[in-house]
């Protein structure tokens, strides 16, 4: 902002001064009227790329009578709101400098401006100045010294500014950590991908694994050595036009990836598309990114036009972003590595986004997007935990809630402690202490035993009434609304496994009002990994042999799912709309076995004929004050259509339009008992374009006000923000008492 404001403050002719302070900016402005009005219309109106401003305060001052504008050195003072920047891709100007022979960053993979390059990735306190950030090792020189200090560069006051001269420098190093010789670093490794060799490449957030993407045969060595069998490959493309040969993309999706974060965007893949079939097999869609580090446009050329770049890790666990670690973790998934000595502070995925309804929706925030900042009326200490999957934590403090970067799964030990430690250094960063704790309320996450250590106020907030909550508090929706909840996995409060719901209710309570009929499901966990456990267990609730239906299942496998349910060995109750989707496809898809998250379903949107309009009939009962759709007839009309040949395609998307119409016609009974028009749509089903899309059209049809998550992730990487909210509208409404321990002290 300040370089910014100075040359504002300039054109304008206006004599005063410009400080950080925290991350908010005091600026002390001497001129006419006419001028300082005029300056702040500027302000708000054109902001600088990636500045915010979320509130402007101006209050008179003492005639000081400065004869020009300067910025000041920022200020130690604490007491404003702090904002972590985020990273941000690399710019136009800097990229024509790149690419420019006569430039003295020509080819220099660490060119950066005001308004590009590493930010959060690199910080260690605020506010945002070199001293605290990893590139205070690097002293910079006499040249990029005066551009930093002339108000006319667009260095100026760039904290991260460096050249080939005084700045981080490449290397290339082989799997035993030995340096290789060779005057131009990236050169040579292009020319080990074209090779089908596999490079570590470090980046912005933490090391990618790297190869040729038209190369199947590195394609499939990658996914053995990465010990990632099917799940989709990202891939970075050279630039716009080669991503329209391998995607359609809209005008939207196009913006989106060129945006200020170049995300990883998923797009609609073309059918003639020259990659290989390995990168997202059985997948109607591709997540493509487009080069976002100056390093990264170097790698490519005429002969190199997409890499598959996927995150430095071995399957389950957390990105790579440390030099000695990396060489230690990946020497067996890598040939090369491609290094350098501009220290990481904290890991940062890619993050991935879709467009559905011509708006941009987060999946994952990660780089870019991270932390997220969401501007809320409340003032608790509150820190919330996030979920066990997709984990994130969120910090409510002056109004403000921040969020975190996707962490991964806190099933594995080295997530939780990059978890915790990232947890730690943002508290450094916002300088704050929270008083409230806030987590799921399944007894076995890693965040809920974590919290119960603490000596901080506890409070357990339902899973699903959290992802409504994120909903609620990034549109801003107060009072009563309608939720529908179709989710994986979350405990409910009547001890069985939720995620088909029908919520009435507001940020800090609601009542279930409906959801999907409950089935008996077995094996706890590992059903997530072999559907066909759940397709067997909904047949045998139907009284339906699953024998001639499962075929590729071992019938004595199925006889035992029966008999444990039968006997109620380590069962459990399910509404879990993931797992009707997962029964669904192991009788349509035949996939029994997943190898990823959500696998089973999202090969089932796959491959649906989304031209058919057809569906099945359903049945809504009302049972205990609480409507109640069941699966029966669903499934009954599921396998008559399988009985006379009808293909996969035909039935996938007839079972999607059930669902839609079902959900469509549930809410409305909802809508004549409760009088609500406003829907929140959430959790992470709704991963899934086709249904979500679908459900909107039908839902906006019929009048009804849709909301679902953007900017937050809908599935489990939003449920910190939702906590937050809650926990944050509870406190509101009850006294909070500093120093209880328990929810009793919530109870209104
Ligand atoms: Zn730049
Ligand atoms: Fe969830």
């Amino acid at each position: 902002m300040r370089p910014f404001i100075f040359k504002a403050a300039d054109r304008f002719k206006l004599g005063g001064r410009v400080s950080n302070q925290g991350s908010a900016v005091v600026i002390e402005l001497e001129g006419s009227k006419k001028c300082i009005g005029q300056f702040l219309t500027e302000l708000l109106h054109n902001p600088p790329p990636g500045g915010r401003i979320c509130s402007i305060r101006v209050r008179p001052r003492c005639y000081i009578g400065y004869d020009k504008f300067s910025i000041l050195d920022s200020s130690e003072s604490s007491d404003l709101q702090g904002f972590i920047p985020p990273d941000a891709a690399i710019c136009s100007e800097c990229l024509k400098e790149l690419q420019d022979r006569k430039n003295p960053r020509y080819s220099y993979a660490f060119t950066n401006c005001t308004c590009c390059g590493p930010r959060y990735s690199i910080i260690k306190a605020l506010p945002y100045d070199r001293v605290n950030t990893t590139m205070s090792s690097f002293i910079m020189c006499d040249s990029c010294r005066s551009e930093y200090e002339n108000p006319n560069s667009r260095r100026f006051h760039a904290q991260t500014n460096c050249c080939p001269e005084c700045g981080p420098q490449l290397s290339l190093v082989d799997s035993r950590g030995i340096k290789l010789e060779s005057a131009n670093p990236i050169d040579t490794v292009r020319g080990l991908l074209c090779q089908g060799k596999l490079v570590a490449i470090k980046g912005i957030g933490g090391y990618h694994l790297v190869c040729n993407a038209l190369d199947d045969k590195a394609v499939k060595l990658l996914r053995q050595r990465k010990r990632r069998p099917d799940r989709p490959l990202a891939v970075m493309a050279a630039g716009i036009n080669a991503v329209k040969l391998i995607c359609t993309t809209t005008l939207r999706e196009e913006e989106v990836l060129e945006g200020r974060q170049h995300p990883i965007v998923l797009l609609e893949k073309r059918p003639c598309s020259p990659l290989p079939y390995s990168i997202a097999p059985g997948l109607s869609r591709l997540g493509v990114m487009l080069p976002y580090t100056p390093m990264h446009h170097l790698l490519f050329d005429d002969n190199l036009k997409y890499l598959v770049m996927t995150s430095g890790n071995i399957s389950g666990m957390p990105i790579c972003y440390k030099n000695e670690d990396a060489l230690e973790r990946l020497k067996d998934a890598a040939d090369y590595f491609l290094i350098h000595n501009r220290e990481i502070l904290v890991p940062l995925d890619d993050s991935v986004v879709r467009v559905v309804d011509g708006k941009e929706m987060v999946s994952r925030c990660a780089r870019g997007y991270a932390p997220a900042v969401l501007g809320m009326k409340a003032d608790a200490p509150v820190i919330a935990m996030g979920a066990e999957q997709k984990a994130s934590f969120c910090m409510l403090q002056k109004g403000y809630a921040h969020t975190s970067q996707y962490l991964g799964n806190l099933e594995d030990m080295d997530t939780c402690t990059e978890y915790l430690q990232t947890m730690e250094r943002m508290k450094v960063l916002l300088q704050t202490n929270p008083k409230i704790i806030v987590h799921d309320m399944h007894p076995g996450y890693f965040s809920t035993q974590y919290a119960s250590r603490q000596s901080c106020t506890r409070l357990a907030i339902q899973h699903h009434h959290a992802h409504m909550a994120a909903c609620m508090a990034e549109h801003g929706l107060a009072g009563e609304i309608i939720g529908v909840i179709y989710d994986g996995t979350g405990a409910g409060t009547d001890g069985a496994v939720w995620g088909g719901e029908f919520f009435i209710g507001s940020r800090s309570r609601y009542i279930r009002a409906g959801h999907w009929k409950y089935v008996t499901l077995q094996g706890g966990d590992s059903v997530i990994k072999e559907p066909w456990k759940c397709a067997a267990a909904y047949l045998y609730a139907m009284g339906i042999d699953s024998r001639g239906i499962l075929n590729s299942v071992d019938a004595s496998k199925i006889k035992l799912v029966e008999d444990t349910i039968k006997h109620n060995i380590n069962c459990f109750k399910s509404s879990s709309m993931g797992r009707f989707f997962d029964c669904v496809s192991a009788i349509v898809t035949k996939r029994t076995r997943a190898t990823y998250d959500s696998q089973a379903a999202i090969e089932l949107e796959s491959v649906a004929d989304t031209s058919v309009l057809e569906y099945y009939n359903y049945y809504i009962h009302e049972k205990e004050d609480k409507l109640e759709i069941g699966y029966e007839k669903i499934l009954s009309g599921i396998l008559k259509d399988l009985k006379t040949g009808k293909p996969a395609s035909y039935i996938s998307v007839k079972y999607h339009n059930t669902v839609c119409e079902a959900t469509i016609d549930c809410v409305c009974r909802l809508r004549a008992q409760y009088g609500l028009n406003d829907i929140a749509l959430s959790g992470g089903v709704f991963e899934n374009t086709y249904l979500l899309t679908a459900i909107l059209k039908g839902l906006k049809s019929k009048g009804f006000n849709v909301y679902w998550n953007m900017q937050a992730p809908i599935n489990d990487g939003g449920i910190s923000l939702g906590q937050a909210a809650a926990a944050a509208e509870m406190v509101k409404e009850v006294a909070y008492v500093p120093g209880c321990t328990g929810k009793d002290c919530f109870n209104t």
